[in-house]
């Protein structure tokens, strides 16, 4: 089991003397206080780097907070460590013979899923274990553009360190908008995006099920409902994609492009699709170096030229009515988008130039891009454009929004998640 230190709940007797302390003469922030009405309690947290003080206020005599501080005085009340999985967390214990107060997980503060070891068992500390809200978003998701229907659907989720999605930026500062798990890793979606006009394109096709078990450990790979399933659920057979276009050839994208027949052998996964690739991209998919070489895996393209349904595309143009590719670089020298444009409305599968809502600020860029201040200025324009132009955006990784438009109002940037 991993663990990490979420927070420590204090429990205190004259709020107004702990403030004093916490917040004015440790110049802590206090945030606003939360009610936990049905243990009587008001709860202030005081962040402190990645973990939280937890100030405990009494607002009933028969609070537990209440009678704790009548027996014992004000003082340390409880740990929180927080768990991945708070089921298997008390499974463990109590096959290693730890009491528990809580033999079955239970509703916490904030969708968090909670249970507290007796103090007994650790030392003399209450300790509450603590598996914080997933919040997950794997719908088949249906819009109008024009005279295009666009069907977003999914390959499940992974996950990447959180550091490196967000490059410079600070965990303090990405981490209240993707929370990370014990190992440092944010949540992913795989969400590739169906076009269907006078013909039917599919952008980007997820990881695939191609991949070994080290392999999905080490990136938390989760596709118990994938692109199959949610293909289905479209009501898209695999043979009637047309066109399959590559944003870029990293696994994350690319995987699910071929799948391994009964045989044993490669083939492409959409049987009468032509894969449409920028060239740059697959020159570089193709002679990977030290610093690519993990992103690119070469069963997941090399099969698509051998069975001759690859198509190289050398500039921005239109793949199919109404869909234009537009190179951005940044995150790979030849990254593109698809800019999709119908009846006057304007929608953008936006790949790895944005790959959350998280991502919206222009300086919060992934540590994986190659390009970086490429993507700054690709980002920048694709904004402006966005918002300008009432751009319908889709987000490919974010774990919960799948498309959403761009506001921008006083000099702050927002989304409007699209319904
Ligand atoms: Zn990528
Ligand atoms: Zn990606």
């Amino acid at each position: 089991m991993r663990a990490v230190l979420d927070h420590i709940g204090i429990a205190v007797a004259d709020l107004p003397a702990a403030l004093a302390f916490y917040r004015d003469a440790l110049g802590l922030e206090v945030e606003p206080p939360e009610e936990v009405a049905s243990q009587n309690v008001r709860a202030h947290f005081v962040p402190v780097g990645a973990s939280r003080l937890e100030l405990l206020e009494a607002t009933a005599p028969e609070s537990a907070i209440a009678k704790y501080v009548e027996k014992r005085g004000p003082g340390l009340h409880h740990i929180t460590l927080r768990v991945d999985d708070v089921r298997a967390a008390v499974a463990q214990l109590r096959a290693r013979g730890a009491r528990m107060i809580d033999e079955e997980p239970r509703p916490g503060a904030e969708g968090s899923l909670i249970a507290f070891v007796h103090p007994a068992s650790a030392h003399g500390v209450l300790v509450e274990l603590k598996q914080a809200r997933q919040e997950r978003n794997d719908r088949v998701t249906r819009y109008t553009l024009g005279d295009l229907e666009l069907i977003s659907v999914c390959d499940g989720f992974f996950h990447l360190d959180g550091g490196s999605m967000f490059g410079v930026v600070p965990k303090t500062l990405w981490e209240p908008k993707a929370p990370a798990d014990s190992r440092n890793r944010i949540t992913l979606a795989m969400r590739p995006l169906i076009v269907r006009g006078v013909r039917t394109m599919l952008i980007d096709a997820g990881l695939g099920d191609k991949e070994h078990a080290t392999f999905c450990d080490i990136y938390g790979v989760e596709r118990a409902r994938n692109l199959d399933d949610t293909l289905a659920e479209a009501g898209v057979a695999p043979d009637q994609i047309d066109i399959v276009l590559a944003s870029h050839l990293h696994f994350d994208h690319a995987g699910g492009f071929t799948m391994r027949g009964a045989d044993g052998r490669l083939r492409p996964r959409f049987p009468r699709a032509q894969y449409v690739v920028r060239r740059g991209e697959w020159e570089d998919a193709t002679h990977p170096h030290a610093r690519n070489r993990a992103s690119y895996l070469s069963d997941n393209y090399l099969p698509l030229a051998a069975a001759g349904v690859l198509q190289l595309v050398d500039d921005d143009q239109t793949i199919m009515p109404g869909v234009k590719v537009r190179r951005t670089g940044g995150h790979t020298m030849h990254h593109q988008v698809a800019v999709i444009e119908s009846g006057g409305k304007t929608a953008i599968f936006a790949a790895d130039l944005m790959p959350t809502a998280a991502h919206l600020p222009d300086a919060w860029i992934m540590g994986f891009d190659l390009y970086p201040v490429d993507t700054l200025a690709a980002k920048q324009r694709f904004v402006e454009e966005a918002v300008a132009a009432k751009t319908l955006v889709f987000f490919e990784h974010d774990p919960r929004v799948t498309a959403a438009y761009i506001i921008e109002q006083d000099g702050k940037r927002s989304i409007q998640p699209a319904s």
